[in-house]
């Protein structure tokens, strides 16, 4: 165990989950993604960050992504999700913490994400102002069970570690 004095971590953690519909496209983690259908929700719905931003704001204690941007207040209405997360990262800085390394899991039956797993990372990196190699993006099917399964939803997981700066 590190006994250097003033080593100050916070681990957060962050789960969402979006339906997904006709008529809408595709964005995950910041980037857009062909598919036949879109995630359903007030802003873009991007289940990843939505994910990470409640793992940053949980971090360091600051509550959800809903008490920050309430799906009922009309100033979200279609928002990129992407400066919903970099008003995270900003928040939490002011406090003084710093984001040592991201990992999160995208549970999706369709469609395949390994094709955009490195454009993945490189967006949430770039939103997170941490390098690409201190973020880690992983993919699982729903093994056609649940609502992941059927392909009615995707979900995410995120796990975010802060260092007192
Ligand atoms: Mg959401």
């Amino acid at each position: 165990m590190d006994s250097r004095p003033g080593l100050d971590l916070r681990v957060g953690h962050g789960h969402d989950t979006h339906r997904l519909t006709r008529g809408r496209s595709l964005i995950l983690g910041g980037i857009a993604i062909e598919y036949e259908r879109g995630l359903d929700g007030h802003s873009d719905a991007d289940v990843l960050l939505h994910a990470i931003t409640d793992a940053v704001f949980g971090a360091a204690g600051l509550g959800d992504i809903g008490q920050w941007f309430p799906d009922t207040d009309p100033q979200w209405a279609g928002a990129d999700s992407g400066n919903l997360l970099t008003a995270a990262v900003a928040e939490v800085r002011k406090k003084n913490w710093k984001i040592v390394n991201l990992d999160c899991t995208i549970s999706a039956e369709e469609p395949r994400l390994s094709p955009h797993r490195t454009a993945i990372r490189n967006r949430v990196a770039e939103l997170l102002g941490i390098p690409p190699e201190n973020v880690n993006v992983k993919a699982k099917t729903g093994e056609g069970v649940g609502p992941v399964g059927r392909k009615e939803a995707i979900s995410a997981d995120a796990v975010v570690l802060l260092v007192r700066d």
